[in-house]
């Protein structure tokens, strides 16, 4: 039987569990598909303090809560002795000051658990094999477990497929990402040797090739290695434990910590993560987190870009259905681009060691580092922080500046 729907949501991670929260509560129709079963194992576990507004907004705080989350409040950058942390109640942007540190599968479940208690039409195990569109209308088609297939017509499409990307792949919108190739290997550990009051760290191992530390509050820990591709392929032949075991032998502060403990999963590489799209947008419908771009894991905002977009077109196709003409382009793209954009600069100037430049420098400069630090929280729309507005030369212009020996003044 063909279904019927105002909204068809594609993919049940954090952005479309937000944008059909957001529908949901605002009077549509909304169904959502995602092709597997939760709980899934999925990488993405630092989230940054901007996603809790929209956790807020689609009315999931109350169930996240009640999981006791790992509360994250700031973030520690390692380079052998140097050390910089970033706290996010020492901002210039208002805002979140904390957010969470969380084991995806667990995390992920919990959201798509009230989306369904919410009384959304949430079906597992479906996927998105074809779509087509009638002027705006689409029909989309779904292949269930059972291989049964049947047809949801929808009057708008948010495709929140992550790295699915489903109209990426069906309407060819794919297009390289501008930066240079960057792969990791994950797993999770039982923390037994954990130090009290540990925090999160990024332990740099050479400029370009760092080992992530996210601690969970059942215990367990999330350990990757990032790096360029071919860094990361010449770790190990033999397989992606031993990769992941030598390079826990590279960080002269996680070696002994970890060095002998088993891993809770065989580890999962990912190569080649960055994507990018054509278009973000298109008659019927709109691609929202890593369905469109995903840039890289070292600032943790893949989530906040994730619900950022999700939370955006869920509003905008709400007025569009309701009749409002939509300027798709300067409302959701150039909307979208303008933070991506930003992150994308911060990203590029960590692998050059800019930034790296800047986060160590000593004596600190407590207004760079606040203005920093809201950028680091997502807050990057604050055109008022020139570390937002001027994000293109200002990193690249401080670290020549502390290069040629000048101290740093905004
Ligand atoms: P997902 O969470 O991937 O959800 C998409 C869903 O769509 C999936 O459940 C999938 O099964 C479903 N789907 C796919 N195809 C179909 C189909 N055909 N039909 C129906 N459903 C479908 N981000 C952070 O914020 N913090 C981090 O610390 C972080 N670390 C990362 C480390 C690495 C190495 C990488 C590669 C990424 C990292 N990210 C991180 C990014 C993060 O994983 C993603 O940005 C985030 O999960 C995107 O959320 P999403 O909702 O767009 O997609």
């Amino acid at each position: 039987m063909d279904e019927f729907v105002d909204v068809l949501v594609i993919g049940a991670g954090p952005s479309g569990c937000v944008s059909s929260c957001y529908l949901h509560n605002n009077g549509a129709k909304v169904k959502v598909v995602e092709k597997t079963k939760f709980p899934r194992l999925v990488v993405g576990e630092s989230l940054i303090p901007r996603v809790m507004d929209h956790f807020d907004e689609a009315g999931l705080m109350d169930a996240l809560n009640k999981m006791n989350f790992e509360i994250k409040r700031g973030a520690r950058f390692i380079r052998g002795n140097d050390v910089c942390n970033f706290d996010f109640s020492e901002n210039y942007t208002d805002g979140w000051t904390w957010t969470w540190q969380v084991p995806r599968a667990d995390f992920d479940n919990t959201m798509a658990q009230e989306v369904i208690r919410k009384g959304i039409d949430l079906e597992f195990e479906s996927e998105v094999i074809a779509i087509e569109f009638d002027g705006k209308n689409s029909i989309t088609t779904v292949k269930d477990k059972d291989g049964n297939l049947k047809k949801i017509h929808a009057k708008f499409v948010i495709d929140s497929s992550g790295y699915g990307r489903v109209l990426p792949r069906l309407l060819d919108l794919d297009a390289p990402s501008g930066l240079a190739p960057h792969s990791a290997i994950f797993t999770h550990i039982k923390d037994i040797n954990r130090p009290e009051n540990d925090v999160i760290s990024f332990d740099i191992i050479e400029t370009e090739v760092w080992l992530w530390v996210i601690q969970f509050s059942n215990g367990n820990t999330s350990v990757g290695i990032v790096g360029p591709t071919d860094f990361i392929n010449n770790i190990s032949s033999e397989s992606t434990a031993d990769a992941l075991r030598k390079a826990i032998g590279m960080s002269e502060h996680n070696r002994e910590r970890f060095g002998g403990l088993d891993f809770l999963f065989e580890p999962r590489k990912l190569e080649n993560y960055s994507r990018s799209v054509k278009k973000m947008y298109g008659d019927g419908f709109a691609l929202t987190g890593n369905s469109t771009e995903f840039l890289d894991p070292v600032f943790s905002s893949g989530v906040a870009f994730a619900t950022e977009s999700g939370m955006l077109a869920a509003k905008l196709a709400l007025r569009e259905i309701n009749g409002e003409k939509i300027d798709w382009e300067t409302q959701f793209s150039d909307y979208m681009k303008q933070g991506i954009d930003t992150f994308r600069t911060y990203v590029e100037e960590w692998y050059t060691g800019n930034l790296q430049t800047l986060f160590f420098h000593q004596p600190e400069n407590p207004d760079v580092k606040r203005k920093i630090c809201s950028v680091l929280a997502g807050y990057v729309w604050d055109q008022s922080n020139p570390f937002v507005k001027r994000h293109k030369n200002i990193v690249k212009n401080m670290a020549h500046m502390i290069n040629m020996g000048n101290d740093i003044e905004m």
